[in-house]
């Protein structure tokens, strides 16, 4: 579980981005953060894994202050994924996903193994495990991002605006994916979007954000389809 404690974030020019937020992402939901651009979304996500740390309130991870864990170690727990995928260009599909088990010391045969069955899990014809990314179609891509997000099976998956480049047909294939594979491995997820649709399809619970970083509501997806 992650919570937020009357978080506030204001970057050295002043802006303020996330003001005095409080909220709670239990362990086995998808918490979704939606709001127009600039409302602090990418900022609260970046929080959570010590891109950047709160100049006011806490955040917590199962009850400790994430601020007191080095980031390396934080990040082991923590998948994260983006919108353009962020794959290495010059690494195959298989030794993206591979990454984080490579760093983590696993033997080259083990770490592939275990790539091509999260590329299985995550829906991508193995037969391209072998090709570069940018031999790939974008859905296909964030597919792959997914995968490597998830190869160290960490408890926490952050995700900012995964499906916002695919297009709809495919952006709708992902949704479905992300609600079955969630419903099998029960990870506390934060999801970013500015698409109100996506939050309501994919939220258990959603925050929804205002420019200048304020929570201005939040609730169970059916609520918000009652407003
Ligand atoms: P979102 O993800 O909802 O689009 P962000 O968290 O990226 O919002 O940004 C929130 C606000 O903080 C915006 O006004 C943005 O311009 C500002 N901001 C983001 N990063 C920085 C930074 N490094 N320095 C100053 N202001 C920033
Ligand atoms: P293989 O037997 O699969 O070629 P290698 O150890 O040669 O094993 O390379 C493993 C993977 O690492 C390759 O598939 C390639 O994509 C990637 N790779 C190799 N060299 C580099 C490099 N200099 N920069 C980035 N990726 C590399």
């Amino acid at each position: 579980m992650i919570t937020f404690d009357g978080v506030t974030k204001r970057y050295p020019d002043g802006t303020v981005a996330v003001d005095e937020l409080s909220l709670e992402a239990p362990t086995g939901e998808i918490t979704v953060l939606v709001g127009p651009s600039g409302c602090g979304k990418t900022t609260s996500l970046r929080m959570i894994n010590r891109m950047i740390d709160p100049s006011a309130g806490r955040i917590l991870l199962d009850g400790a202050d994430v601020t007191t864990v080095d980031p390396p170690t934080l990040r082991r727990g923590i998948g994260y994924v983006i919108q353009q995928a962020g794959l290495f260009p010059h690494r195959k599909i298989v030794d993206n996903v591979a990454t984080v088990p490579y760093l983590l010391g696993w033997d080259r045969k083990k770490a592939r193994s275990r790539a091509m069955d999260l590329l299985e899990l995550v829906g991508l014809d193995p037969g391209l495990a072998g090709r570069y990314p940018f031999q790939l179609s974008g859905g296909q891509q964030q597919r792959v991002g997914v995968a490597r997000a998830l190869a160290a099976d960490p408890p926490v998956l952050l995700m900012d605006e995964p499906f916002s480049a695919v297009d709809p047909i495919v952006r709708a294939s992902l949704q479905d994916e992300l609600l079955r594979l969630q419903a099998e491995l029960n990870k506390t997820i934060v999801f970013v979007t500015h698409d109100i649709d996506e939050a309501v399809k994919l939220g258990d619970r959603v925050a929804v954000l205002r420019v200048g970083g304020r929570l201005a509501q939040l609730a169970a997806p059916a609520e918000l389809l009652a407003e």
